[in-house]
């Protein structure tokens, strides 16, 4: 069996927080129901990341020889604590029925992902011994992220209204990001678009 690395269990919870993230990102111009739904799940399995990776940290508390990490912890929880901000203020909007803007989000979570992936993780990775390594993959496993939301909401088709999953819908480049399509309807659109730039 391969062995596992803290990297690649983390990394595994970083893609699923960006696929319910561009799931969400689909959602927006669905009903307020919907889009409260997804965010709702989102909000929830962010959470569970953050909680996750927070109780790893301060497992390096304990021990002495961990030291040089000492000085990265205040700086990740500061991190920690700007990405719930900025989720807090997009759940406001949500409630408030206001456009929302995920790029606030999607900027401070990417920096988030490649420090942690780029030197964070790989360095636990490299200095850990086994017994403690694999003491807090484990950990990390039984917080378990869901991304079902995925599978389990449906959207509808701006054109023939037909209910979807989200990962059937699709967004035309060239048309407001309001509309989300079927395939059919989709590649109808591409036909009469492409058609149309012809004759220009
Ligand atoms: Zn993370
Ligand atoms: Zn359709």
């Amino acid at each position: 069996m391969k062995k596992e690395s803290i990297l690649n269990v983390m990394m595994g919870d970083h893609e699923k927080i960006i696929a319910i993230l561009d799931g969400f990102k689909k959602c927006l111009t669905q009903d307020r129901i919907t889009l409260q739904k997804i965010f709702d799940a989102f909000f929830w399995e962010l959470e569970k990341h953050l909680f996750t990776e927070e109780k790893v940290i301060f497992t390096l508390y304990d021990h002495e020889e961990q030291k040089e990490f000492y000085s990265i912890i205040p700086q990740l929880m500061k991190e920690h604590e700007k990405i719930l901000d900025e989720l807090k203020q997009l759940k406001r909007k949500i409630k408030l029925n206001k456009e929302c803007n995920t790029e606030g989000f999607m900027d401070l979570f990417i920096k988030h992902k490649n420090f942690e992936e780029e030197s964070f993780y790989p360095k636990l990775d490299q200095t850990l011994d086994e017994k403690p390594k694999e003491f807090i993959i484990n950990r990390i496993k039984e917080i378990k992220l869901d991304n079902s939301i995925l599978k389990n909401i449906k959207v509808s088709c701006s054109e023939c209204g037909k209910k979807l999953r989200i990962f059937e819908g699709y967004h035309h480049l060239k048309l407001d990001k309001r509309w989300l399509f079927c395939k059919a309807c989709y590649n109808k659109i591409d036909e009469k678009t492409l058609k149309k730039e012809a004759l220009v």
